[in-house]
């Protein structure tokens, strides 16, 4: 029996296990990846919006939270595959077979991308399908497609078309969503083709991907565009799923919180992007572990 399940090692659950280890709680973190750190992984732009420090880049940010955190006690278990999650009961199933339980669950889940859920997307995975712009190198002299319409699309758009001759951004609505200061490189970019009110109906191919079929808003028809690349960036949705018939959730697996970070479950506890659909951050996550970590130890020493 442990103090506490720390379940997901992003900003949210690096911070809730920080916390722990200096509260003194006996803390568990499993992590389904091979590496901590959640979205900042992906994060390729500088980040200057952490109150404190300058990181060149989401890894940078990772490797400090990962050094502040080298000598603490808890135990990290990375690449765990979670087999079931009894809320109630505080324990977790692993595939493995192994049990853990514990007095308190802190959620850290975070966020997915949004699959368009289209012909081709999961065939292609790893067949043209281009997983982040980090390894853009790989498509080099290859024309790409880049959907969606916010700031991940632009900057994957700009950053494909440092290496790629071609690069079309197909989007549904009428304007981009993306801040100014993307949009703006977005129409001067040479190598940059915008469809507005366009929307791709499947990823075509053989061995690889090889074209897609987009309809615009007033064509006749739909047509096929030849493209040896594909990278979607239509948003997020939470990691949620485990818990669903458990927690109480809005209509998009949002879990919902207390002011405390508790959930609806006494001493479940959820903090980050899985609990905060409205404005996302990495300070509101580290914040929300630091809460969730301070009310459980203060919750263990009255009992
Ligand atoms: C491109 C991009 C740019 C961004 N730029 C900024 C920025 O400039 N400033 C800013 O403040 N924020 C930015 N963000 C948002 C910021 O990265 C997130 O708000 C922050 O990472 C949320 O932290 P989190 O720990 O809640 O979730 P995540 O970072 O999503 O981490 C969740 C972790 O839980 C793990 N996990 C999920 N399910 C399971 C499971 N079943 N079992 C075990 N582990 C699991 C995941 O593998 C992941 O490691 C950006 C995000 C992106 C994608």
């Amino acid at each position: 029996m442990h103090d506490v399940l720390i379940i997901g090692a992003g900003p949210a659950g690096l911070s809730a296990a920080r916390w722990c280890d200096e509260l003194g709680l006996d803390t568990i973190v499993f992590e389904q990846s091979e590496e901590v750190g959640g979205q900042l992984l992906s994060v390729h732009n500088p980040i200057d919006n952490y109150l404190g420090l300058h990181a060149d880049d989401g890894r940078e940010l990772r490797d400090r939270f990962v050094a502040q955190t080298k000598d603490c006690d808890f135990d990290l278990w990375t690449q765990v595959e979670i087999a079931g999650v009894d809320l109630k009961a505080k324990r977790v199933v692993l595939r493995s077979g192994e049990e853990v339980k514990a007095i308190a669950v802190i959620i850290a889940t975070g966020l997915r991308r949004r699959k368009l859920g289209i012909p081709g997307e999961n065939e292609f995975a790893g067949r043209g399908m281009i997983e982040s712009s980090g390894d853009r190198q790989a498509f080099a002299g290859k024309d790409v497609c880049v959907i969606g319409g916010g700031d991940a699309a632009a900057e994957n758009a700009l950053l494909l078309a440092e290496v790629c001759p071609t690069v079309t951004l197909v989007h549904r609505g009428k304007k981009l969503r993306a801040r100014r200061e993307f949009t703006e490189q977005l129409h001067t970019n040479h190598c940059i083709t915008v469809f507005p009110e366009s929307v791709v109906h499947r990823i075509i191919g053989h061995e690889q991907v090889e074209a897609v079929e987009i309809e615009r808003a007033g064509a006749i028809k739909p047509f096929q565009m030849a493209v040896q690349g594909v990278i979607v960036r239509i948003g997020f949705e939470p990691n949620s799923d485990f818990f669903r018939e458990q927690l109480e959730m809005d209509d998009r697996g949002y879990v919902i919180i207390s002011s405390e970070q508790e959930t609806s479950l006494e001493n479940v506890f959820a903090v980050g992007d899985v609990a905060n659909p409205l404005a996302p951050t990495i300070s509101s996550a580290v914040g929300g572990g630091a809460t969730a970590a301070k009310v459980i130890a203060s919750r263990l020493q009255k009992r």
